[in-house]
């Protein structure tokens, strides 16, 4: 936990936030600005900065994070045919929310590469 980071407190209900899924370690929520008709963002509840800053430490969290990530992919019919996962690390990835997070989007067809 960190005291001022926007997603520690979201993801403990400090911040009011549409919640997708919760166990103990991840909470996954709906984005406040959806860039596809599904837009979700999946944290570990533990505070890390990016993935510019994991450690050997966080290697469950993470694979149990992209686990979490399929099963709900597989809740929606609207990505029945695949969708899109992001992480924006840094600034150079264009990442705005200090703690790290995944972009599950789906419901429309990504072009690639991005931009
Ligand atoms: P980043 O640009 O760091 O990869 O993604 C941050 C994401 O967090 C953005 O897509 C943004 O819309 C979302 N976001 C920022 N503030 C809030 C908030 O208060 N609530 C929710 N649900 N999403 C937020
Ligand atoms: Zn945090």
């Amino acid at each position: 936990m960190s005291k001022n980071c926007l997603f520690c407190k979201i993801a403990k209900g400090e911040i009011p936030s549409y919640k997708i899924y919760e166990d103990e370690k991840i909470f996954a929520f709906k984005d406040i600005n959806p860039l596809a008709p599904i837009h979700i963002l999946i944290i570990p509840k533990k505070h890390i900065v990016g993935l510019d800053t994991v450690s050997e430490e966080d290697e469950k969290i993470l694979g149990n994070v992209q686990i979490v990530m399929s099963k709900i992919a597989k809740q929606f019919p609207e990505m029945k045919n695949g969708f899109r996962i992001v992480n924006n690390c840094g600034a150079d990835g264009g990442q705005t929310v200090l703690h790290i997070h995944y972009h599950l989007l789906g419901g429309r067809v990504f072009s690639w590469p991005p931009g």
